[in-house]
């Protein structure tokens, strides 16, 4: 029998009706001849709550029990999920992802996925049933401690597991009907897009679009996996991620990012080994930059500028502040009010003039570039975070992407 691996995200179980409703879907499935591994998410917002009660318990760092927490969001669905599936006369059997064979390193809150043993997936599935593996967690297996994937994990598991099984695709049930040419919420008239290349689709999520958790764009991509992003609450199509699609968009999308912030460096001697000595230090923390810009130098000084995630910010200013002291720079300053704009599409490899275009529009609108970066994909502008709205509404229309659907 053919498999086919969904996930299905926080708000399409987030309550009892939901969940039923789910059921039926994965039972409709089941009796269209398809075997069904479901990864379910926790209900609602239910990481968030639990991440709540942790910090109104306990101010202190509790990596390992906090995990041990936060797996449980998941369970609560699985299991209920597995008994509404039962209700409709279908076999069904709900697994942790360490019973699942979900296997990862140990960085508790961050882990990766190493490895899918995926036995009692497999035996659940010659027995008939539907298996039902709870998302975004696994387990170390040198300490045998639970371990979770990083927000957004269970898409991750999703498309892992279905390589792993060798579904022959991955669908992500989710309450928009897809990945659109921005976020709706900020375009109204954004248009779903019917394909999109994994590179692509890496591109957005890795830049902000939260529909899909970029590690799983990159199991899709890595093992081939087409995922299909589609709505929970009906049956249309959603956004194929694949890796051609029939049409080379120059441009696919728009995506944005608030949370930000840009670290400067001032008057940084203009010497050999000076970048090394500042960017060693902020990756041994853990700080993961992304752009950085690096002035022309005058009196044999230069300003360093570079971007990481503001939850890091303080941290990132403390290490820098370590290296200017050392290096006899001038100071540090850290801007939170940043924002990021990007836009991506897989015809800039050929199409020259689009990041002139970009910036005319955003120039057109009032709006001040801060940073730019680029990949042969993308073109990504750092504003003033009050602009970025503006900016992603004056680029959806500039770079005409109004009523285009790909
Ligand atoms: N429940 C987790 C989160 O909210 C994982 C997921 O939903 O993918 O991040
Ligand atoms: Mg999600």
């Amino acid at each position: 029998m053919p498999l086919v691996v969904q996930k299905y995200g926080g708000t399409s179980v987030a309550d009892a009706d939901r969940i039923r409703h789910v059921a039926r879907r994965i039972v409709d499935t089941y009796k269209e001849g398809e075997n069904v591994v479901a990864v379910v998410s926790a209900m609602g917002d239910g990481t968030d709550e639990l991440l709540a009660l942790a910090r109104d318990v306990s101010q202190q760092d509790h990596p390992r029990e906090l995990d041990m927490l936060l797996t449980a969001g998941e369970r609560i669905t699985m299991s209920l999920l597995a008994m509404a599936i039962q209700d409709l006369g279908v076999p069904a059997m709900s697994l942790t992802g360490s019973q699942a064979g979900i296997l990862t390193t140990g960085r508790h809150g961050h882990a990766e996925i190493v490895e899918i043993k995926a036995m009692r997936v497999r035996e659940g599935l010659d027995e008939g049933k539907v298996v039902i593996v709870a998302g975004y967690q696994g387990v170390d297996p040198d300490t045998k401690n639970v371990t979770t994937l990083g927000r957004g994990g269970s898409d991750a598991t999703a498309v892992a597991l279905a390589s792993a099984l060798g579904a022959g695709r991955c669908e992500i049930y989710t309450d928009v009907d897809g990945v659109f040419t921005a976020d709706p919420r900020v375009v109204e008239d954004a248009v779903k897009i019917d394909g999109i290349t994994f590179e692509e689709m890496l591109e957005l999520a890795s830049a902000g679009a939260g529909v899909l958790m970029p590690r799983s764009v990159e199991f899709g991509r890595r093992f081939n996996i087409p995922i299909h992003v589609r709505s929970s609450f009906h049956d249309g199509e959603g956004t194929w991620v694949k890796e051609d699609v029939m049409e080379e968009a120059v441009v696919r999308g728009i995506a944005h990012n608030i949370s930000e912030a840009k670290v400067t460096v001032f008057a940084v001697p203009d010497t050999p080994g000076i970048a090394a000595s500042l960017f060693e230090p902020l990756a041994t923390a853990g700080i993961n930059v992304d752009m950085i810009v690096q002035n022309i130098s005058h009196d044999g000084t230069t300003d360093i500028s570079f971007t990481v995630p503001t939850e890091a910010s303080h941290l990132a200013k403390a290490e820098a502040e370590a290296v200017a002291a050392d290096v006899g720079a001038g100071g540090v300053s850290v801007d939170e009010r940043v924002g990021k704009v990007t836009v991506v599409g897989i015809g800039m490899k050929t199409e020259s003039g689009v990041a002139a275009q970009m910036f005319r529009v955003l120039s057109d609108a009032g709006i001040n570039i801060q940073m730019i970066s680029t990949s042969p994909i993308r073109i990504s502008c750092v504003v003033d975070q009050h602009q970025v709205e503006s900016a992603v509404r004056a680029l959806h229309v500039g770079l005409g992407l109004e009523g285009s659907s790909s």
